[in-house]
């Protein structure tokens, strides 16, 4: 494939409630959007890593950065022989997986375009049929946690997933447990804990979760391993895994019995399916994760969860659920829980204009 010109496209849209995470508080979704033309087509992808660079060292900023200064030239006017070609493109750029995501989704979804296939089964999916976990934000109290997980259970949702930070963990998973004994529930702590906490993070164990994510430091994976071999809920590692050869490392060093694969901080989906591969030969769970992208980044991880090793519910936000308005059309939306990967969404570019901040043009 031919690349003629790239647009970096920086939306910002209201959030229509506050998600917060041991991060912070976000009320606005930025991110970078991604337009391809190429080959008669033009085709988007898209990555958000947060506005600020409290996910990763990636905000949008850099990212915007990386592309125009980088990726863009790197790519305009070559002949591209397929993903693996850009891969190798822009494999001289260190890290920025996100920047390399953002354009790298949006080639998927031109050869998506070029060839008349869907996505999903482009990246080699298995089952069209998608099921849906729900994220929850840290509440206010506990009781507005269980009224929330009530109201997302009444919607069809097959998975709670609730965060935790110190001092707002034991008590509240086992008032959780307490009201809902036989739901499918999981916790993220976002690296707000360390190795000495492992008394405490073992007394969750009778709480029988799904999983445990990512509850030590953001560039470990050496104590993940101690941690695991001292409590018997799964681990499940978000930020700690950036390329194929970390999640190689881990499975190695036995810290994780699961990996969340987000397209974005693995630089793309081609990586995400090298992930998916090595977890499922050595008998590691996939799920696909989220970082609240548009309808447009959501596309991606709809056809990541269609591989044979996404065993658990994914983290697909509806078009509802943060977003005032989503750029694309029809709006995303489960059925029970469900969803499937064979809908086209199309992006809207009226929308796409209304929320966008600033565009790049990126030409030969
Ligand atoms: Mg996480």
């Amino acid at each position: 494939m031919r690349i003629e010109r790239i647009d970096v496209i920086h939306t910002n849209i209201p959030m229509n409630q506050t998600f917060r995470t041991s991060f912070g508080a976000i009320n606005e979704q930025h991110s970078i959007v991604v337009k391809v033309y190429g080959e008669g087509h033009t085709a988007f992808g898209e990555a958000c890593p947060f506005y600020a660079p409290v996910y990763s060292y990636e905000c949008i900023e850099t990212m915007k950065a990386v592309i125009r200064g980088f990726i863009a030239p790197a790519i305009i006017g070559k002949s591209l022989n397929g993903i693996e070609d850009y891969y190798r493109a822009v494999d001289f750029i260190k890290g920025n997986n996100h920047a390399k995501a953002a354009v790298e989704t949006a080639l998927w979804d031109l050869e998506s375009k070029m060839r008349g296939l869907p996505l999903w089964k482009l990246v080699g999916g298995t089952d069209p049929a998608v099921e849906v976990g729900v994220s929850i934000g840290i509440q206010p109290s506990v009781d507005a946690l269980l009224k929330k997980i009530e109201d997302y259970l009444a919607e069809g949702y097959r998975r709670i997933k609730i965060k935790i930070e110190p001092g707002k963990d034991i008590d509240t998973v086992s008032k959780v447990r307490k009201a809902f004994p036989d739901i499918s529930l999981m916790v993220d702590a976002n690296s707000s804990y360390r190795l000495k906490d492992s008394e405490t993070l073992a007394r969750l164990d009778e709480h029988h979760l799904l999983m445990m994510e990512q509850p030590l430091a953001e560039d470990d994976i050496i104590d993940h391993g101690k941690l695991q071999s001292a409590i018997s809920t799964p681990i499940c590692l978000d930020e700690s895994i950036h390329t194929p050869d970390d999640a190689r490392k881990a499975i190695e060093l036995g810290s994780c019995k699961i990996i969340n694969i987000k397209y974005g901080r693995v630089g793309g989906l081609l990586n995400s399916v090298r992930i998916h591969d090595i977890c499922m030969k050595n008998g590691i769970g996939n799920w696909a994760g989220g970082m609240i992208e548009t309808g447009i980044g959501q596309r991606f991880k709809i056809a990541l969860s269609t591989l044979p090793n996404f065993k658990y519910a994914a983290d697909i936000e509806t078009s509802d659920r943060f977003l005032v308005e989503d750029l694309v059309t029809p709006d995303i939306a489960h059925v029970k829980g469900m969803l499937d990967a064979n809908t086209e969404y199309r992006v809207d570019e009226i929308k796409l204009n209304k929320y966008t901040e600033d565009v790049t043009i990126c030409r030969a």
